[in-house]
C-alpha cells in the first residue's frame, strides 16, 4: 500500500506534470510574470465556469475576503455576522478592518452557519453576513439570502473550501457556490480543491460597479494609474500560479467527482455504526465536494483516535478544535456559552481523515477498518 496523505499532491501533479511544466516555463520565458496574459485568460475560464459576471484575482484566500469588506464600503462599527465553527481567516478580517465581528452557531449535521442564530444576532449595525461553506457544502443560501433581503444586509460567501460545489435553490434553480451572494471569496491555497503551487485567491461577483470597485482596491485603489482614489491594498495573483490553475480548472470537477468518490466509500464502511455519524449532505451529490471528510466521533474517544490513527501512519486533523468565540483574539463579553452548544460541542467530535484526488481503494479500507476497530474498542 501507498503511505496515506493528507493531501496528495504530488499525486495529482504527476497526471498533469507535461502541461504544467510547459506553462510554467512559458511565463518563465515571457518574463510578464505579473499581470501577464495567463492571470487573465484565467479570469476569463473561472468566469465560465462558474458562471458569473465578474473573477477578481488576488494574492491569497484571506486577502479576498478584505478586498470584498472594503468594496462593499463597509465602515468602523458595522457588525458582520459569521460562524463560530471555521478558520480565524474569515473573523480575522472583520477585526482587522475595525468592524465588528458578530459570532454565531452552526448547524450540528452540515456544520455550517445556523439561519436561525443569524436572525437572533441582527441588530440596526448588522451590515453583512459571512456564510462559510464549510468542508466543501454550501450553507443554507436559501433561508440567507431571504433574511439578507429582510434587513437589507450583504452576504459575502466564504467559498475557499466548497469551489466546484453546487447549490440547489428550494424552487430547483442551480447554482454554483460562491455565485450566490453579492460577493464571494476563494482561496487557491495548495490544498484547497482548486489549488496552485504557491499563494492565490479570488473575488467574484455579478454586481458591474462592486467589480470595477473592486479592481481598483487590489492594485493601490488606483482607477487611472497613479490616481489614487481609495486607500487600497497590493494583491495580486502571480501568472505562474494562474498558468497552473488554469492547467487545473479543466480537471476541478473530475478532482471533485473523485473526492466524492471516495466519500462514498468511506460512507459506505461507517454506515450503521452507532459511534460514528457521517458526513451530512444536503441533497444531490454534487452539492458537496468534500474539501474535507469530517466525522464525528460520538463517545467521546476523538483525541484517543487522532492518537491512534498518529501510531499507524494515517494523518488526520481536528478542524477545528477551538470555537473562534474561545479564541484569545476574539473573546468578547458580549458572547454566552449556551450560544454556541452547538460549535461547544463539535470541537469535541470532529474529526477529518485523508481526503484527496488520489486516495486508493486499499487505503480506505485500511483507514476505515483501523477506525471503526477502535473507535468500537
Ligand atoms: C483557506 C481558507 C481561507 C484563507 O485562504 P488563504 O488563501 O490561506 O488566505 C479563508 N477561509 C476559509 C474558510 C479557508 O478554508
Amino acid at each position: 500500500m501507498n503511505k496515506i496523505q493528507m493531501v496528495d499532491l504530488k499525486g495529482q501533479y504527476e497526471k498533469i506534470k507535461d502541461q504544467v511544466n510547459s506553462s510554467i516555463l512559458e511565463v518563465v520565458d515571457s518574463t510578464a510574470f505579473i499581470n501577464g496574459p495567463e492571470v487573465h485568460q484565467f479570469q476569463k475560464e473561472l468566469e465560465e465556469y462558474l458562471d458569473v459576471k465578474h473573477v477578481i484575482p488576488c494574492a491569497n484566500g484571506t486577502d479576498a475576503l478584505q478586498i470584498a469588506m472594503m468594496g462593499l464600503g463597509l465602515k468602523p462599527g458595522d457588525e458582520v455576522i459569521t460562524a463560530d465553527f471555521t478558520f480565524a481567516a474569515t473573523v480575522e478580517v472583520i477585526a482587522l478592518l475595525q468592524l465588528t465581528p458578530v459570532l454565531v452557531d452552526v448547524e450540528p449535521d452540515t456544520f455550517n452557519i445556523d439561519p436561525e442564530a443569524i436572525k437572533k444576532a441582527i441588530t440596526p449595525r448588522t451590515k453583512a453576513i459571512v456564510p462559510v461553506h464549510l468542508f466543501g457544502q454550501a450553507a443554507n443560501m436559501d433561508a440567507i439570502m431571504e433574511i439578507a433581503e429582510e434587513h437589507n444586509l450583504y452576504v459575502i460567501e466564504d467559498n475557499a473550501q466548497a469551489i466546484g460545489a453546487n447549490y440547489h435553490f428550494k424552487d430547483g434553480k442551480k447554482k454554483k457556490a460562491g455565485a450566490i451572494g453579492h460577493v464571494a471569496s476563494t482561496s487557491f491555497f495548495p490544498s484547497k480543491n482548486l489549488g496552485c503551487y504557491g499563494d492565490g485567491g479570488a473575488i467574484f461577483t455579478n454586481d458591474d460597479d462592486l467589480a470595477h470597485t473592486i479592481r481598483g482596491i487590489v492594485n493601490h485603489g488606483m482607477y487611472e494609474r497613479y490616481h489614487h482614489d481609495v486607500v487600497g491594498v497590493n494583491s495580486r495573483l502571480d501568472s505562474i500560479q494562474a498558468a497552473v490553475l488554469r492547467a487545473k480548472l479543466p480537471n476541478l470537477d473530475t478532482y471533485n467527482e473523485a473526492r466524492q468518490m471516495a466519500a462514498k466509500k468511506y460512507s459506505e464502511a461507517f454506515k450503521g455504526q452507532d459511534n460514528i455519524e457521517i458526513p451530512y449532505t444536503v441533497g444531490s451529490d454534487d452539492t458537496h465536494v468534500y474539501h474535507q471528510y469530517t466525522l464525528k466521533i460520538m463517545n467521546g474517544k476523538r483525541d484517543a483516535l487522532v492518537k491512534h490513527l498518529n501510531e499507524k501512519e494515517i494523518p488526520c486533523g481536528v478542524y477545528y478544535p477551538i470555537p473562534l468565540h474561545s479564541q484569545k483574539a476574539y473573546k468578547d463579553e458580549r458572547y454566552m456559552e449556551e450560544d454556541f452548544t452547538v460549535t461547544n460541542q463539535l470541537v469535541k467530535e470532529v474529526i477529518s481523515l485523508p481526503m484527496h484526488t488520489e486516495l486508493d481503494e486499499e487505503q480506505i479500507n485500511f483507514i476505515t477498518k483501523e477506525v471503526i476497530e477502535f473507535v468500537n474498542s
